[in-house]
């Protein structure tokens, strides 16, 4: 016990080692899609997200923008509880038979004008749950998309890059009527 006591006293925890608190290009990035939502929308973007049928694996980096390594909000980005009170309307996973109804009314619910981001392959397609009696398939078989994020699952980053694609490439005004 004395052994473990004086060897806890001298030794490095067995943590890895925190990232780097900025991590530069992940703060431009960032910057610059808070920027560009404040240019076309004249405030900070708000994102209400769906899961229409994923196995959560999308969520998980998704959640992970707002924890404290990407702490997006610093930039202007916030996830909002509801979809009238959004802007974009972020979908994952492939469009369950029993997600479909609510999906089509929250995306009935964000005001015009709207974007809508398909994250991940089961957003694009169905993914890996293609073809299966519980989908309806990939997020455009029952809305508009605007822009689709690949991966299994994308990366926070790629997240954040299909956000500024998408506010820069869409003419004000021509996003989803
Ligand atoms: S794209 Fe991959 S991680 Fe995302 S919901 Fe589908 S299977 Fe899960």
């Amino acid at each position: 016990m004395r052994k473990l006591l004086f060897q806890s006293l001298f030794q490095q925890p067995f943590t890895e080692q925190a990232p780097a608190p900025a991590d530069a290009a992940l703060a431009e990035l960032a910057t610059a899609v808070g920027q560009v939502a404040r240019r076309r929308l004249g405030r900070s973007l708000s994102i209400r997200e769906v899961d229409a049928g994923s196995c959560n694996g999308c969520e998980l980096e998704i959640h992970a923008l707002n924890n404290a390594y990407y702490d997006v909000e610093r930039f202007g980005l916030r996830f909002v509880a509801s979809p009238r009170h959004a802007d974009v309307l972020m979908v994952t996973g492939p469009v369950t038979r029993n997600m479909r109804e609510a999906l089509e009314r929250t995306y009935d619910a964000v005001p015009n004008p709207k974007w809508v981001i398909a994250i991940g392959d089961c957003g694009r397609d169905g993914g890996c749950f293609a073809g299966s009696y519980a989908v309806v398939g990939g997020v455009s078989e029952v809305m508009p998309v605007d822009l689709h994020v690949p991966g299994c699952p994308p990366t926070p980053t790629a997240m954040l890059k299909g956000l500024l694609a998408l506010l820069e490439h869409t003419k004000a005004g021509a996003a989803t009527p």
